[in-house]
C-alpha cells in the first residue's frame, strides 16, 4: 500500500468512495481537466491551494500568456469556454516568422498555405483560467479552494485524501489526477522522479507597444543569447518571451523602462520598428523536465506536473491540454467497458501514449534549442543552410505546422 500521510478517522473509508475524480491543482490544465471529466459524467472535484484572480476587460493584460494552438482551442470549444474567451480578449495570429540572427536564414509559416484562417491565438492564462473556473460551477464540479492536499492513502477501490485549509479534511475518490505545476507536491508524494535539465535562462516576459503592427504574426528571433519571441496581443502590442543567461535576465529586469526597450529593439532587429514602451517585466526559470512515469497507483500526472519544456516552441500547455483529451478519452472508454477508471492498465494506456508523445515534442524543442545555441562557424554555416532548406520545402512545413497545431 502506497501510504503517504497520516490520514484522519473517516466514515466514508467504509462507504465507496464518494468521487470518481479528485484533481489536485485548478491552473489551466487542472481546471480543463475537471470540466472535461464532468462533462463526460464522472463526479469531479478540483482542489486548488490559491483561488484564481476574476477576469476583468478593465484589468491590464495578464503577464502570463500562451499561444493556443487549434487542438486546445478545440477542446476549449468542445468545453464550451472558447467562445467566450475569444471575445473577452485573444490576439489571433496567421503567421509565425523565425529568423536566424546568426546567418539570417528565416523559417515562415503562413495558416493560409494549409488552407486554415489562422495558426493560433495569444491569449492571457488568467483569461482562461477564470473562466474554466466559472464554467466548473454550472457543470456542478465540487470546488475546494483554498485547500491543499497534505497527503493520501491508497486503499482497495479509492484514494483517502487528507487535505488541509477545506471545510472538510478528507476526501475520497477512485482516480487522484495531479495537475499541480512543474514543482508537483503530489508527484513528490507518489515517488515519481523527474529527469530534464535546467537551461541556466529564464524567460523574461514583458508587453510591448512597437513603432510598427505585429501584423498578427508571432515572430521569433534566435541569438546567442536564446531566442526572443514577440507575440501579437489583441491591443495591438506584442508579448515578449526573451529567454535569457540567468545573469543578462537579471540584467534585463534591472534596466530603466527606456533602457530595456533600447536593448530589446537591438535585439528584435527593429523587426517591428523601436520598442515605444513596456509594462513591468517578470521572468520565469527555464527547464526541460519529465516526469519518469505519468502514472502511480490510482494517480496519474498531467500537465506541467508530468513535462516541462522550453517556451521557444510555445507549446507547454498545449501538451497540458491534449493530455487532458488524452485522459478523458481513456476513462470514458475505461466505463464504458466497465472497468474501474483507476485501474492499472487503463492508467498505463493514458501514461504510455500521452509520455511518448510529450517526450518526443520535449526532445524536438531541446534539439533545436542546442542547434540554435552552435557557435562554430562550421556549424552555424550548415544550421542556415538547413533553415533555408526546411523554408523551401513545403510538404515539410505542412508536416510541422500540423504537428504544432496538433492535428
Ligand atoms: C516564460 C514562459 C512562456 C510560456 N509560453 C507558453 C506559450 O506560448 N504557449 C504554451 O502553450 N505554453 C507556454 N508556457 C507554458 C505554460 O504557461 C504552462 O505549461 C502552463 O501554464 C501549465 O499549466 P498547469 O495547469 O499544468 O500548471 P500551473 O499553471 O502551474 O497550475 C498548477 C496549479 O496547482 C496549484 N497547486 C500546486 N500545489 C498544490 C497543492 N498541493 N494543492 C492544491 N493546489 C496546488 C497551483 O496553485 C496552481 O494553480 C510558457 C511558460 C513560461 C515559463
Amino acid at each position: 500500500m502506497n501510504t503517504i500521510a497520516t490520514t484522519r478517522g473517516d466514515t466514508s473509508r467504509r462507504r465507496g468512495p464518494a468521487l470518481d475524480v479528485a484533481v489536485v491543482g485548478g491552473g489551466m490544465v487542472g481546471a480543463a481537466t475537471a470540466l472535461a471529466l464532468a462533462r463526460a459524467g464522472f463526479a469531479t472535484a478540483l482542489i486548488e491551494a490559491r483561488a484564481p484572480s476574476p477576469w476583468s476587460l478593465q484589468d491590464e493584460v495578464d503577464l502570463r500568456v500562451v499561444g493556443l494552438a487549434p487542438s486546445s482551442i478545440a477542446l476549449l470549444d468542445d468545453l464550451g469556454v472558447w467562445a467566450s474567451i475569444r471575445d473577452s480578449r485573444a490576439g489571433p495570429y496567421a503567421h509565425m516568422h523565425v529568423w536566424d540572427a546568426a546567418t539570417g536564414a528565416t523559417i515562415h509559416f503562413d495558416a493560409a498555405t494549409d488552407g486554415r484562417d489562422l495558426l493560433g491565438y495569444i491569449v492571457e492564462n488568467n483569461l482562461v483560467q477564470w473562466t474554466l473556473w466559472q464554467a466548473l460551477e454550472v457543470a456542478g464540479v465540487r470546488r475546494l479552494c483554498p485547500a491543499q492536499v497534505s497527503g493520501y492513502e491508497v486503499l482497495e477501490d479509492r484514494v483517502q485524501l487528507a487535505l488541509t485549509g477545506a471545510e472538510t479534511d478528507g476526501l475520497s475518490a477512485r482516480l487522484l489526477v495531479a495537475a499541480d505545476g512543474a514543482n508537483s507536491p503530489l508527484r513528490s508524494m507518489a515517488g515519481i522522479d523527474t529527469e530534464g535539465r535546467d537551461y541556466a535562462q529564464r524567460g523574461v516576459v514583458a508587453h510591448v507597444r512597437t513603432e510598427r503592427p505585429h501584423e498578427g504574426t508571432a515572430w521569433q528571433r534566435f541569438l546567442e543569447t536564446g531566442p526572443l519571441a514577440l507575440l501579437p496581443l489583441a491591443d495591438g502590442r506584442s508579448s515578449i518571451v526573451w529567454s535569457l543567461p540567468e545573469a543578462e535576465a537579471q540584467r534585463a529586469l534591472s534596466l530603466d523602462d527606456q533602457a530595456f526597450c533600447d536593448a530589446l529593439g537591438v535585439a528584435s532587429d527593429f523587426r517591428l520598428g523601436r520598442i515605444v514602451a513596456s509594462t513591468k517585466r517578470a521572468a520565469f526559470p527555464l527547464r526541460l523536465q519529465l516526469a519518469g512515469s505519468y502514472q502511480a497507483e490510482r494517480l496519474v500526472l498531467l500537465g506541467d506536473a508530468a513535462h516541462t519544456v522550453h517556451p521557444l516552441a510555445g507549446q507547454g500547455v498545449n501538451l497540458g491540454l491534449r493530455d487532458v483529451v488524452e485522459l478523458r478519452d481513456t476513462l470514458v472508454a475505461a466505463r464504458e467497458a466497465g472497468s474501474d477508471i483507476a485501474a492499472a492498465h487503463v492508467l498505463r494506456r493514458y501514461a504510455r501514449r500521452r509520455r511518448s508523445a510529450d517526450t518526443f515534442d520535449a526532445l524536438s524543442f531541446d534539439a533545436l534549442a542546442r542547434i540554435y545555441a552552435w557557435q562554430s562557424p562550421a556549424l552555424v554555416a550548415a544550421r542556415g543552410l538547413g533553415v533555408r532548406i526546411v523554408n523551401k520545402l513545403s510538404p515539410i512545413k505542412r508536416r510541422l505546422a500540423g504537428h504544432a497545431a496538433g492535428l
